[in-house]
């Protein structure tokens, strides 16, 4: 992508840069003329010649006050100066009166007093040091600032259009005029003449540039017209120059020049006119205004009050005319400074300030003095004028800056507000849809942006993420024209009418850097009042850019988390369904397993019988081994079939003795383990403690003592090195309920196995209950077993309408508890009403709680 663009100090046009060097020097030569070779008489006369002051040089060269003094005076009117007649003066505009004379030299003068015709000898004063230098400076003041602008507008700004000439030809113009102006009065170099002519020139190009620069004349008519406008004004200036109009017909070139430029300035400033023409207008408005306003003012008013001005006021009023050029090329320049914008846009202000500032004070000063007794009142005066303005100057500073800005920008919006609003705002989008509304409907059209874009770019790729009222190419690949905005991002794009490209409406781009790395650039194109991004407003941007960083790695971050947690859902329900499918398989191999070793149990305890043959003592060993393991295998597969079974057939429940139960089961548990541990060092001692009268409980007595055998089981298997087993059974009371707001407690019955084993750890406690979970689960662990024992255990206790869980210290050993509610028999009943009142005076029987499963 290639824009043409102008930024101050590039590549210079040597051509321009001659034309630039000639108008330096045409009015150097003029400044020069004046302070240099200008005669300088020390008698002050007008255009007629009638004597009308004269120096005031006694002390600087009182030889020359004593030589002239009585040979003129005011009122006397000169008929020839030397051989230099007053025909001959009037006649040619290029004769220059005392030339040829050095100072000091006697010049011969005639003159008429009171009708009588007399001659004298006038002595040359001829300039001091300090006249010379007051020329000079007020030459260069009134030349270089035109010349600058001309020169600046000429080399670095571009296009080169219409505009552009017209610009340069007035701020050349004018510094030629200005400069040939304070010239002509000595007549120097054919300074008049120049002068005339110049004043028809100017006529055409000022109401040229006023009439085109802000809109483009479109009618061929008026084409013509000023075509022959030129021709007239061109052919005006010759005769001028030749000396054949009448010696006053240039005031009608300047009144045309000035008033007309004038009034249509005033015109596209109130008129109904594009916003950008009208706010170019009135910033020239203003320029001018400036510019002549303080002479025009500080030259009427102390003439109203017969003031005598003298010189610091012709200082200020000259001091004031540069801000006209500068004014101009702002106005029309502004969006082509780029960085410069900024500063130009403050030194105007404040230099208008300044000229403001002053012309009032010494308005002020002067009205007032007019009042205070020229007395001992003058100092106070003069001291608290002086302070009441430096006061104000503070107060009023701001407010003039405001309104520089608003005539330069045309926008009244308070850059500060909008931040606050949005700055908070804009990170708490939190979807990218909300990200964009915001920036669509309330960033941008708060800030009179009409076009949008935001391209969001990972590893160099640029990939659109919004476009409002744009169209972004399609298809192609955008990332390179995207990283040369980045790289001009910040920079203001005046806008373009001879460029093709895709982002030529991007007038400006805003990185987008989260934690110093780029994700993104914003685009804003068009803009109101007049398509402009001042300094200011790409601070702000950038600053609402980096709060649109956040919010769009907070939408990254929010749309990551739910796609995680659909990911989590999806791997949730594969696993749910895996389950599924490894228990219906277990099932299905248990139920296949369990035929087959019915089968061969039953033919080995037949053959361990005799009945199909005598068996030895070995063999009936070797048989007693298969039966044995094989009634374990069966046992185990017994558990996996009626882990799916533990529902509670109702058929099955009856009346259940606890404490026989628990006795029955602990007998067999008894026998088993003392027949594996006859002869081995380990032994288990087993002990039921057991009231003789608990109540009963209402349940399947095969899957109670299941719940009984399986505990027992672990308690003798996790207790390697042997020691007590004891089966606990009491009437408790219990709520079934682990909530607070729970059913009130009621009669239980705990059942309690305690081993001093190996213990469990504590974050195990909850696990242990799981299908398949065993604590050392690799393939070398100690302790046999499928980690489905308590599974099932868990399952019947709970189709009974209990709760089982489990206390254990590492290393100390296990208590299992379970807790089932109770069936009461008659005399139970009135011990458990007993029991009702122990418990609610809070005494013995404690309440089931604890790691409930
Ligand atoms: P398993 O067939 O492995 O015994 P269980 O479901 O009966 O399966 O037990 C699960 C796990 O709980 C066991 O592998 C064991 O680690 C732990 N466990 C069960 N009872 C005890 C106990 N009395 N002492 C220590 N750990 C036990």
């Amino acid at each position: 992508m290639k824009r043409p663009r102008v930024v101050l100090g590039r590549r210079v046009d040597r051509s321009l840069t001659l034309v630039a060097i000639a108008a330096l020097l045409l009015g150097l030569f003029y400044v020069f003329a004046y302070v240099f070779l200008a005669p300088y008489p020390g008698v002050d006369y007008n255009d007629r010649w009638d004597v009308l002051s004269f120096d005031n040089a006694c002390n600087v060269n009182p030889a020359w006050c004593e030589a002239t003094r009585g040979t003129l005076r005011a009122g006397d009117r000169l008929l020839a100066i030397g051989d230099l007649t007053f025909q001959e003066y009037n006649g040619d505009r290029t004769r220059v009166p005392f030339a040829g004379y050095q100072p000091g030299d006697p010049v011969p003068v005639t003159f008429s007093r009171d009708g009588i015709v007399q001659q004298t000898e006038w002595q040359m004063l001829g300039p001091t040091g300090a006249i010379r230098f007051g020329r000079l400076l007020a030459g260069l003041i009134l030349f270089l600032p035109f010349w600058l602008a001309g020169t600046i507008v000429l080399l670095f700004l571009r296009p080169r259009n219409i505009r552009w000439r017209l610009l340069i030809a007035f701020n050349y113009l004018m510094a030629a005029w200005l400069t040939a102006g304070i010239a002509s009065a000595t007549r120097i170099a054919a300074s008049s003449p120049a002068l005339h002519a110049l004043t028809w020139l100017m006529a055409p190009v000022f109401l040229h540039l006023h009439l085109v620069v802000l809109a483009s004349l479109r009618s061929q008519r008026r084409r013509n017209l000023l075509f022959s406008f030129y021709l007239v004004a061109i052919l005006l200036a010759v005769l001028e120059f030749l000396q054949l109009l009448p010696n006053t017909a240039y005031y009608l070139g300047l009144l045309l020049a000035l008033v007309g430029s004038f009034a249509l300035l005033l015109f596209r400033s109130l008129g109904q006119v594009p916003s950008a023409e009208r706010l170019a207008a009135r910033l020239m408005l203003l320029g001018a205004s400036l510019a002549f306003g303080p002479g025009l003012v500080l030259w009427v008013i102390p003439t109203l009050l017969h003031f005598d001005t003298g010189k610091l006021i012709t200082d200020i009023t000259t001091a004031a005319i540069p801000l006209l050029p500068f004014f101009y090329v702002y106005a029309l320049y502004k969006h082509r400074l780029g960085g410069l914008e900024f500063r130009a846009n403050r030194v105007l202000s404040l230099y208008s300030f300044l000229a403001l500032f002053v012309t009032a004070f010494i308005l002020v000063f002067m009205v007032g003095s007019r009042w205070v007794e020229l007395t001992s009142g003058t100092l106070a005066f003069a001291l608290i004028v002086s302070a009441l303005f430096v006061v104000a100057a503070l107060f009023l500073r701001t407010p003039y800056q405001r309104f520089i800005d608003r005539l330069a920008y045309g926008t009244e919006h308070n850059p500060e507000d909008i931040l606050r609003t949005f700055v908070n705002e804009i990170p708490r989008a939190l979807s990218r849809e909300a990200l964009v509304q915001l920036l669509t409907r309330e960033v941008a059209p708060s800030l009179l942006i009409w076009q949008s874009a935001l391209y969001l770019i990972t590893d160099g790729n640029a990939s659109p993420f919004y476009a409002d009222r744009v169209a972004l190419p399609e298809g192609a690949d955008v990332s390179q024209p995207v990283q040369q905005l980045v790289a001009e991002a910040g920079r203001y794009h005046p806008p373009e009418t001879d460029v093709q490209d895709p982002f030529s409406w991007v007038r400006l781009a805003i990185p987008i850097v989260v934690r110093k790395q780029l994700i993104g650039v914003w685009l804003l194109g068009k803009r109101d009042p007049d398509d402009y991004y001042p300094q200011p407003d790409v601070g702000l941007l950038s600053t609402l850019g980096s709060q649109i960083g956040v919010a769009l790695e907070n939408a990254r971050l929010f749309e990551d988390l739910q796609r995680r947690a659909a990911e989590l859902e999806t791997a949730y329900r594969d696993l749910q369904q895996l389950d599924r499918l490894k228990d219906e398989f277990v099932q299905n191999v248990s139920h296949e397993l369990r035929t087959p070793l019915t089968s061969v149990r039953g033919y080995a305890e037949l053959i361990r019988e005799g009945e199909m043959g005598k068996v030895n003592i070995e063999q009936q060993k070797a048989l007693d081994t298969i039966i044995d393991r094989t009634e374990g295998t069966i046992r185990l597969v017994n558990d996996l079939i009626s882990i799916q079974q533990a529902a509670v057939e109702r058929e099955n429940l009856e009346q259940v003795n606890v404490v026989a139960l628990a006795r029955s089961c602990l007998d067999a548990a008894q026998l088993v383990v003392s027949s594996q541990e006859r002869g081995r060092a380990v032994s288990h001692t087993f002990a039921l403690e057991a009231p003789e009268d608990a109540p009963s409980v209402w349940g399947d007595r095969r899957r109670l003592s299941q719940v009984l055998d399986n505990l027992l089981q672990n308690a003798v298997k996790f207790s390697p090195n042997g020691g007590p087993i004891t089966v606990g059974v009491r009437p408790c009371l219990d709520q079934f309920d682990s909530t607070t707001d729970g059913p009130p407690p009621q009669a239980a019955i705990e059942i309690s196995v305690k081993d001093a084993g190996i213990g469990i750890p504590a974050d195990r406690l909850d696990r242990i209950w799981e299908r398949f979970y065993q604590i050392d689960g690799s393939s070398s662990r100690q302790f046999g077993g499928l980690g489905l024992g308590l599974a099932i255990t868990r399952d019947i206790v709970k189709a009974h309408g209990g709760a089982i869980w489990v206390e254990s210290v590492v290393g100390a050993g296990s208590t299992f508890r379970v807790v089932l509610p109770a069936q009461l028999s008659a005399v139970a009943a009135e011990a458990s009403e007993a029991l009702d009142g122990a418990a609610s005076r809070g005494a013995d029987y404690p309440v089931g709680e604890g790691n409930v499963a």
